[in-house]
């Protein structure tokens, strides 16, 4: 049976320690969370992560604009977050509303309060073999659960499913400088097995259950991102767990696996960008 990659347990780890953190510096980190629109799931989102803020003294603030908000007022309200001093970090929740251009949006924050680290200037110098400000929230806690449990990329073939902007890609760039050798794969992936078959690690991150244990060698690691609801209302990850944790080595459970080390690497990268802003 595998070994279960827990990131329950390491996000209370890792949020105990880094509420010991804050406790000790002289004002607290703020960060700011914009939301257009009222999208259900979004807000659901957003306030927890205005909870895991609070719970280890991160001051939060929500700015919830309506669904009709223009593309100039967003980037203008962003520009008021880059040029107050109090605010350290600024996340803009995704999805926007279709009249937005996201990639504008996102480029208007400053990329020393990037929280999400989704900027061009912070993919650029990801990309280029530099160190961002801050590493994108996903592939940052899978890694952070990866090391927890001493599993070495090095000379590992590692198969990535998806190469979505905020899981495949920086994910792909991140396990590139740990030395691995690393394939994506995508909707378009002829023979997909084929491929699956041959990694040490597989990662998925697609949103549909797409993986069963004919398509892993044994002993493979794997490690779970997708999240949906099934027939059921139930919550599950791309991975048909109760088989593939038969044959692999290690398993990120959906929940309980890597969605806790998402928003602990939000936490983590706000007090980072503090740190960072209050060296200068
Ligand atoms: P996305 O932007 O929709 O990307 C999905 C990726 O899966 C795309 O690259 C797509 O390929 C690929 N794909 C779709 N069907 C496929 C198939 N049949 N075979 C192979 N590849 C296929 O989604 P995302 O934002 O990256 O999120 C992916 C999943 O992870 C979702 O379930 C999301 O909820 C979850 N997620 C979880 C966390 C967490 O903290 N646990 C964080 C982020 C996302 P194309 O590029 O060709 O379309």
């Amino acid at each position: 049976m595998a070994i279960i990659l827990d990131g329950k347990k390491l996000r209370d780890k890792l949020l105990a320690d880094l509420k010991l953190r804050v406790e000790k510096l002289s004002t607290k980190p703020t960060l700011a969370v914009v939301l257009v629109g009222e999208d259900p799931a979004s807000k659901i989102y957003v306030n927890n992560k205005k909870k895991a803020a609070e719970n280890i003294g991160i001051n939060s603030i929500i700015i919830n604009l309506p669904s009709f908000t223009g593309e100039t007022e967003l980037i203008q309200k962003i520009e008021e977050l880059n040029n107050d001093p109090q605010v350290t970090a600024i996340l803009v929740q995704l999805p926007l509303p279709k009249h937005i251009n996201k990639n504008n949006i996102i480029n208007s924050i400053n990329p020393k309060k990037d929280a999400d680290g989704f900027t061009t200037a912070n993919f650029g110098l990801l990309f280029s073999g530099q160190k961002p400000y801050v590493y994108p929230c996903t592939p940052k806690g899978i890694l952070l659960l990866l090391d927890e449990y001493e599993i070495n990329l090095e000379g590992k073939h590692v198969v990535i499913i998806g190469r979505s902007n905020i899981v495949g890609r920086p994910l792909s760039q991140m396990i590139l400088d740990r030395n691995a050798t690393v394939t994506i794969c995508h909707s378009r992936t002829q023979n997909l097995a084929g491929i699956t078959k041959t990694a040490d690690v597989l990662i998925s991150a697609v949103g549909e259950k797409i993986i069963e244990e004919n398509m892993l060698k044994s002993d493979c690691i794997v490690v779970d991102v997708g999240i949906f609801k099934d027939e059921t209302g139930k919550t599950r990850g791309d991975v048909d767990f109760e088989n593939v944790s038969k044959i692999a080595s290690y398993i990120t459970p959906v929940p309980g696996g890597v969605g806790p080390m998402t928003i602990t690497s939000l936490m983590l990268n706000t007090v980072e960008l503090y740190n960072m802003q209050h060296c200068d």
